[in-house]
């Protein structure tokens, strides 16, 4: 495996060869920003959306698929806005002469405490119009803190996603914060409070040490590829 932090610039990694099994991020920036009244752009490229509460390690785990420090802002910092960013991503695979373009498309966090009852109205029929009417999304990323069973705000986004027609992954973020043996259990208890069907995957994950970022990565080869 080669790492390069090389940086080109805000918004984009130059020079970086991260190869994961067959598949090799090379650049990654930030293409297109849709606030709440903005149009949904129409890719041709693959989109594969993450979606989460806010807080639950969404920006994290975004930069450390992407191998980047500080591509998707985390909550932490001042200035992060809710809204939907389009990233390019730009990968290669062994046997495909040509470079393959995919969108990781981070859907703004839910949840959050200090949101105004207003604008939680407004994202909520936001992001599930983006689900409907995306041609290309390919797979929704469900992102859930692996320490508690999921809310009432993910089983409503798990629904919409399976009720958009769309395959959903499930993510347990933080997984270092758990005993090896507490992992298994709280895996069971996301399946069974998102009701989710023996088939859907429900990875842990940890941007710490970044277990679970390789099985995820070539699930999305799949999508990507597809
Ligand atoms: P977002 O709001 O979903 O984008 O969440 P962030 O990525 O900003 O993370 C929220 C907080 O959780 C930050 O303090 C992160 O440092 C922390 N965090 C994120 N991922 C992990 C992880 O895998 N392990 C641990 N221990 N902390 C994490």
């Amino acid at each position: 495996m080669q790492f390069n932090t090389e940086h080109n610039g805000p918004g984009l990694i130059s020079g970086a060869f991260l190869e994961i099994g067959m598949l090799t991020v090379k650049n990654a920036e930030l293409d297109i920003v849709c606030g709440v009244t903005s149009k949904f752009p129409v890719n041709e490229e693959a989109e594969i959306a993450f979606a989460g509460r806010s807080n639950v390690g969404k920006s994290s785990l975004i930069n450390t698929l992407l191998c980047r420090k500080k591509l998707a802002r985390t909550s932490a910092e001042p200035g992060k806005t809710r809204t939907v960013n389009f990233y390019k991503v730009r990968c290669g695979f062994e046997n495909i002469p040509d470079d393959v373009f995919f969108y990781l498309v981070d859907l703004p966090g839910y949840g959050y405490a200090k949101t105004s009852i207003a604008e939680r109205a407004k994202w909520g029929p936001m992001i599930e119009k983006y689900l409907r009417m995306s041609k290309t999304l390919k797979c929704v990323v469900l992102l859930v803190d692996i320490r508690h069973d999921p809310t009432a705000d993910d089983r409503q986004m798990y629904d919409w996603i399976v009720s958009a027609g769309l395959t959903p992954v499930v993510v347990a973020t933080k997984s270092d914060k758990l005993k090896r043996s507490q992992i298994d259990k709280q895996i069971k208890n996301i399946r069974t409070v998102l009701k989710a069907d023996k088939e859907v995957k429900i990875l842990p994950f940890s941007a710490e040490t970044r277990q679970g970022r390789e099985e995820l990565l070539a699930l999305m080869e799949e999508y990507i590829i597809e």
